[in-house]
Parts: C-alpha cells; structure tokens; sequence
C-alpha cells in the first residue's frame, strides 16, 4: 500500500531494517550519508536505490529538514552510483515516487537507479 509522505517516520521500515544491519542487502555504495544496493524485484536490467542514511520519511521530508551536508551528499551519491555502474553514457533514470499518487511505499526515502536499456517514455501512457 501506498504510504502517506509527510507519516511520521517508521523505524521498523524495511530500508530502517537494512541500515542497521538486521536483513541483508546487495550492496554496491556506502558513505558517510548513502547507501545503495540493488532492488530487490528489478524493473530494469540495472535497478539500484540509493537512501540516505538518515531518518527521512520522503524527498518532501528530506528536503525540508535534511541538512545541507546531508543532501549534497545524497545527491553526490546518486550521481557516483550511476557512474560507478556505468550508466551515464548510455543513460539512466531517476525516480522517487513520493506518498499516495507517487506510489511509495517503503516509508524511507529512496532515489531509484533504472538503466541497462532503453527506458521508454517517463509514464504508462
Ligand atoms: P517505492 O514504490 O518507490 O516505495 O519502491 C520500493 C522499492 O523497494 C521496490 O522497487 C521494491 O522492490 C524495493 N524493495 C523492497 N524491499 C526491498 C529489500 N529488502 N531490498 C531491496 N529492495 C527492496
């Protein structure tokens, strides 16, 4: 089900559960704000999610009260999981689906990686 982006954070979140260590993931990039690893039911021949390591409910939450260290962070590693998989010359997607119409539903903010083909158009038309 679809979580509602401005919830109070959920600690036992699945993405909360692998930060900590208790499930396990594919790892592929960790720094002091990120983690990313492969998604776990791949839309795309390459899907990785990158999180923050903070306790960030969505992009709406994130952006309103990470910290600048935080999101510059994030944001650089977004940018260096795409290239550590390269997939920036044949190019990739970004998606964060946010609250109800946006269809998240892991209530921790995560950036989707998609690439490895041709993507198509942004929406199901
Ligand atoms: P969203 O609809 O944007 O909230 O997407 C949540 C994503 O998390 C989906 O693509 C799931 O396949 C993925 N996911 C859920 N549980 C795990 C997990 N334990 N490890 C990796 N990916 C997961």
């Amino acid at each position: 089900m679809p979580i509602d982006a401005r919830a109070p954070y959920d600690d036992s979140n699945v993405f909360a559960r692998i930060l900590r260590g208790e499930i396990p993931c594919r790892k592929v990039y960790e720094d002091a704000h990120a983690l990313a690893f492969h998604d776990i039911n791949p839309q795309a021949p390459d899907h990785i999610l990158v999180i923050p390591k903070g306790a960030y409910v969505s992009w709406d939450d994130f952006s309103e009260r990470g910290s600048e260290a935080e999101m510059a962070g994030f944001v650089r590693a977004v940018g260096q999981v795409a290239r550590d998989a390269g997939l920036v010359e044949p190019g990739y997607r970004l998606l964060a689906n946010v609250g109800v119409n946006g269809h998240q539903e892991v209530p921790h903010l995560h950036v989707h990686i998609f690439g490895g083909r041709p993507l198509g158009p942004m929406l199901a038309r």
